[in-house]
C-alpha cells in the first residue's frame, strides 16, 4: 500500500465532528462585532516580509524565530502572515481608509508561526481580531474591552477569564524607562538566564516578562514604568480605568505585562484563563498610535486586540459548554420500497423551505434496519419514515431519535407545521 501523506506538524484538521462548535463560535463573533458596528476586512495569507519585519520588530520572537519565510519564483521575500494588525494597517494605507477617518474593522482567518507545537500552541491557527483608527481617546480601549467582555458573557466563560491591564506610555517615555532598567539589569547581568541577557539590549521590557522564576526573583525591585509616565498618558490610562469601573468590567492592573509585539503604546492588556495550563492568553492587544506612521501612512491612532481561537474552542470543550452545540442534520427522511422513494425527496425538498432546518435524505436504498442506522448516525432528532401505507394514506411517520417519545403519524399537508413546531 502507498505510504500515507501526514498533515504538517503544527497544523490542524478541523473535523466534521467538530466544526459545528467552531461555527457556533463564529457565529458568536461575527453577531458581536455586528452589534457594535464594525466592518470585515479580509487581507491576503500572504504578505512582503519586510511588512512584518517593520511593525512588529526585528527583535521579537516572532521575527528572529517564529515567521515562515520563503523567495517565490521571482526572487521576492514572502511571509504566510504570523498576525493580523500588520496587514490590516497595509491595506489601510494601501486605499486611504485611515488617515482623517474613523475605521472600526474585524477580521477572521489562519496565522502561521513556526513554533513548538504543544496543546493551544500550533504553527497555524486562527486569529479573530478588532482594529479601531482614527481615535485616541481612551474610551474607544473601553469599547474593544467591553467587547471583548460582552463576547465572554455570550459564550458563557466570563467566570473563567479575567483582564489583566498595562500601560506602556508613549515612546519618549518609555526610551527614558529603557536607560532605568537596562542600568538595573547590569547589576545583576551573570545572574541572568541566557534569553535575558539576549533581550537586555535589544528589548529589555521583554526581560520583565520572563516565565523563569529565578529571574523573575532578580526584578523584584526593577523600576517601575508607572514612575516614568507624563500627566497626559497617566490621564489617559486612569480615564480607561474608571469607564472599567463604570460598566462593572473588573481588572489586575499588572506593570509587567509588556506585549510580545514592539508596536504597542500606552494601553495594552491580556485576558487569561486559569483552564488551559501554560497556554492561558486567550485574548490580547493594545493601542499602537506609532505604526500607521511607521508603515509610511500618516500618524493615525490606533487600538485593537486579537483572540486566538484554538483556545476559545479547548475552553469550551474542557469546560464542557458545547452541549447547544446543533449537529448538522435536524431530520432525515426515508423510505421504505421503491414506490415511496419519488415522494420522500419530494418531501426532504417542501421541509427545506422552512427557514434554519437542516434535513437530510436517504440515498442509496435500502432495508428498514439500515435506513435506521443511517438516521441515527446523522444526529437527526426525528427520522420521517414513508412505507406503502403512508403513501396510500398520504401520511409520514415520525419517529424520535432521541427520546422515548411515542413514533406520531402526521398527515402529509400537515407535516411542514409539525416539524417547524418541533424543532
Ligand atoms: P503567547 O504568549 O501565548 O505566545 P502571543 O503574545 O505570541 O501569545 P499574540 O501575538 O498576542 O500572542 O496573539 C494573540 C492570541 O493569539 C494569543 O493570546 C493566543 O490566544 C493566540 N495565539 C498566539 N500564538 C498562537 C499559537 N501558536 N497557537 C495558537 N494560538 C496562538
Ligand atoms: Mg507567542
Amino acid at each position: 500500500m502507498a505510504k500515507q501523506i501526514q498533515a504538517i506538524r503544527g497544523m490542524n484538521d478541523i473535523l466534521p465532528t467538530q466544526s459545528p462548535l467552531w461555527q457556533k463560535l463564529e457565529a458568536v463573533l461575527r453577531d458581536t462585532v455586528a452589534a457594535y458596528g464594525y466592518s470585515e476586512i479580509r487581507t491576503p495569507i500572504v504578505e512582503s516580509t519586510d511588512l512584518f519585519k517593520r511593525s512588529i520588530g526585528e527583535v521579537t520572537d516572532i521575527v528572529e524565530k517564529e515567521m515562515y519565510t520563503f523567495a517565490d519564483r521571482n526572487g521576492d521575500y514572502l511571509t504566510l502572515r504570523p498576525e493580523g494588525t500588520a496587514s490590516t494597517v497595509r491595506a489601510g494605507n494601501e486605499h486611504g481608509l485611515l488617515y482623517n477617518q474613523e475605521q472600526r474593522l474585524w477580521y477572521m482567518g489562519p496565522m502561521f508561526r513556526h513554533e513548538r507545537p504543544q496543546k493551544g500552541r500550533y504553527r497555524q491557527f486562527n486569529q479573530f481580531g478588532v482594529e479601531v483608527y482614527g481615535i485616541g481617546s481612551a474610551d474607544v480601549d473601553a469599547e474593544v474591552l467591553m467587547m471583548s467582555a460582552r463576547l465572554w458573557q455570550k459564550l458563557g466563560i466570563s467566570q473563567h477569564v479575567k483582564l489583566e491591564l498595562n500601560t506602556l506610555g508613549d515612546p519618549a517615555e518609555r526610551a527614558v524607562y529603557r536607560d532605568a532598567l537596562i542600568a538595573f539589569l547590569e547589576q545583576y547581568k551573570e545572574q541572568l538566564d541566557e534569553d535575558s541577557q539576549r533581550r537586555m539590549y535589544t528589548n529589555p521590557l521583554r526581560v520583565l516578562d520572563t516565565k523563569n522564576p529565578e529571574v523573575q526573583a532578580l526584578l523584584v525591585n526593577a523600576p517601575e514604568l508607572m514612575d516614568y509616565l507624563g500627566e497626559e498618558t497617566k490621564a489617559h490610562f486612569s480615564h480607561l480605568c474608571e469607564l472599567l469601573d463604570a460598566v462593572g468590567i473588573q481588572y489586575t492592573i499588572n506593570p509587567r505585562l509588556v506585549r510580545g509585539l514592539d508596536y504597542y503604546n500606552r494601553t495594552v492588556f491580556e485576558w487569561v484563563t486559569d483552564s488551559l495550563g501554560a497556554q492561558g492568553t486567550v485574548l490580547a492587544g493594545g493601542r499602537y498610535d506609532g505604526l500607521v506612521g511607521q508603515l509610511g501612512g500618516k500618524d493615525t491612532p490606533a487600538v485593537g486586540f486579537a483572540m486566538g481561537l484554538e483556545r476559545i474552542v479547548l475552553m469550551l470543550e474542557t469546560l464542557e459548554l458545547t452541549d447547544d452545540v446543533r449537529g448538522p442534520v435536524d431530520v432525515y427522511v426515508t423510505a421504505m420500497g421503491d414506490n415511496c422513494r419519488v415522494e420522500a425527496i419530494k418531501i426532504a425538498q417542501q421541509l427545506r423551505d422552512i427557514p434554519g432546518l437542516k434535513v437530510m435524505s436517504h440515498c442509496g436504498g435500502g432495508n428498514f434496519k439500515k435506513q435506521m442506522k443511517r438516521a441515527d448516525k446523522s444526529g437527526a432528532t426525528v427520522a420521517i419514515l414513508i412505507g406503502e401505507n403512508e403513501l396510500a394514506n398520504e401520511q409520514v411517520a415520525v419517529k424520535y431519535l432521541r427520546e422515548d417519545k411515542e413514533q406520531q403519524l402526521v398527515a402529509r399537508d400537515a407535516l411542514a407545521t409539525y416539524i417547524a413546531e418541533l424543532i
